[in-house]
């Protein structure tokens, strides 16, 4: 599992939801703060239903198609992801670490 773990050791300190439950802010413990818009979140889904197992069949979800978008549950996978439940339904999206460390989508 190490090389999830290689962009850097910075984990999650603490997850909190801003901006009228719209911005899910991560404060690592390198001291770095991450503010992530969670319609971006949503559309940057990379499960197979969203995603496909070819880019042929991706959804190419956009930002704009979820616009009250809101987290209904979220749960650490192991020390590498969070498993994310949406308000939509939509529970099959897994975000590593690594993947929430390096969106730039700062709201
Ligand atoms: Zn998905």
């Amino acid at each position: 599992m190490a090389q999830e773990r290689d962009f850097n050791e910075a984990f999650p300190q603490s997850l909190e939801l801003t901006d009228d439950d719209s911005v899910l802010q991560i404060v690592w413990d390198d001291g770095h703060t991450s503010r992530l818009r969670l319609d971006a979140l949503r559309a940057a889904c990379s499960c197979a239903v969203c995603q496909g197992h070819h880019p042929s069949q991706s959804l190419n979800l956009r930002p704009e198609q979820f616009p009250d978008i809101r987290i209904a549950d979220i749960a650490p996978v192991g020390r590498y992801a969070y498993h994310i439940v949406w308000s939509d339904g939509h529970d099959t999206g897994i975000y590593t670490l690594k993947m929430l460390r390096e969106t730039q989508n700062s709201a």
